[in-house]
């Protein structure tokens, strides 16, 4: 690990300012960047401590709406009560992810900023990887693709994004907001996450010395009733490989609306939205109906050598995280 200087702030002004200057970077609950630091995927001269910074850690709840503080850590956000009841997904995400030690520390805003588990990023000997080494290639297209995307990849990067707040946060319509030195603004957080492209290393739409400052989620029927599911190869403390949050309106076992968001296929969380669409006015329990909404977001799926499996069971998923939201009506 190489030296690099650290300072506290206590408010979001010292923040930004600290932030201008170059190589620095945000340390929240610091559960993935230290990691980074000590396996040389991260390398900054400044490190900008904002904990100190108290509004930034508030969840709050009205009839329009929930705002989460870039600082609230998981495990609070998890267990808040309006969370667990007019935001379900969100809270089943939360309790899927990591451990509880980590969700102690770890922050809503560090969450979001998490950087891909694909192997070939994270390894510990020099391999092509385009985010880690910008134009050096992709080892996962001609190696172990087993985690990699089937949606949405590109020439450049197979990878997938590995939070599952994310997914749930995209199925609800949830935005971001952040804050820089020209000043506060709002991403939908569906346009938060780049699709890989020629700058495969940026995945998102933050700019430098910009930081997070919170996430509103609105207030809905379909977020009442939504599910979060993860499938992954043990029962805790490990990735996606395939996940899926949903929200529904059903009326009389006909469903009215429905938001799907998956993870693990994707560069990015991947809404269905044609999905959505063609599942208005389809009864919840015939199954068969169900499943055939699948078929125009499934068309472009580019499986590679080894996560074939992945598409089958995203669909599954899908079908069986509905029943689980319906079976809240
Ligand atoms: C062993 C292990 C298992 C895990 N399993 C899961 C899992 O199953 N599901 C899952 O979703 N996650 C999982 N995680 C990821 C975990 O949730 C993240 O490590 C954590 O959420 C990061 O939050 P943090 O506050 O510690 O971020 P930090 O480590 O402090 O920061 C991470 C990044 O976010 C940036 N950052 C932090 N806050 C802000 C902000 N407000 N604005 C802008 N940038 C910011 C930092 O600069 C840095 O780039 C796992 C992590 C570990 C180590």
């Amino acid at each position: 690990m190489q030296h690099f200087a650290y300072s506290r702030v206590a408010t979001l002004a010292d923040a930004i300012n600290a932030m201008q200057q170059p190589d620095a970077m945000v340390i929240a609950g610091g559960t993935e960047l230290l990691n980074w630091m000590k396996e040389g995927i991260a390398a900054p001269a400044r490190l900008i401590d904002v904990n100190g910074i108290a509004d930034l850690a508030q969840v709050t709840a009205d009839d329009r709406g929930l705002r989460i503080g870039a600082l609230a850590r998981l495990s609070d956000v998890a267990e808040h009560p309006v969370v667990r009841t007019a935001y379900p997904a969100i809270a089943q995400a939360l309790l899927a992810s990591a451990s509880p030690q980590i969700r102690n520390m770890a922050t809503i805003g560090g969450n979001l900023m998490q950087r891909t588990r694909c192997p070939y990023f994270r390894a510990e000997v020099e391999v092509p990887c385009n985010k880690r080494r910008p134009g050096s290639g992709c080892a996962a297209m001609s190696g172990n693709d087993r985690t990699a995307a089937v949606l949405g990849a590109t020439a450049q990067c197979i990878a997938t994004h590995p939070s599952d707040l994310a997914v749930a946060l995209a199925a609800l319509d949830a935005t971001v907001h952040v804050t820089g030195a020209s000043g506060p603004r709002s991403i939908p957080l569906v346009s938060f996450y780049r699709q890989p492209d020629g700058t495969t290393e940026r995945e998102t739409r933050l700019d430098a010395g910009e930081l997070i400052t919170a996430i509103e989620v609105p207030a809905s029927a379909v977020a009442r009733q939504s599910r979060y599911l993860k499938l992954r190869e043990r029962a805790s403390y490990e990735f996606a490989l395939v996940s899926v949050a949903v929200g529904l309106d059903v009326e009389e076992g006909r469903i009215r609306a429905a938001s799907i968001a998956l993870g693990g296929v994707a560069p990015k969380p991947w809404r269905l939205c044609a999905t959505e669409d063609a599942l208005q006015r389809v009864t919840l329990s015939d199954e068969a109906a169900v499943r055939k909404t699948l078929t125009a977001d499934f068309a472009d799926a580019t499986p590679g050598r080894h996560n074939g499996f992945k598409v089958e069971l995203a669909k599954r998923a899908v079908v069986r995280a509905l029943q689980m939201a319906g079976e809240g009506a």
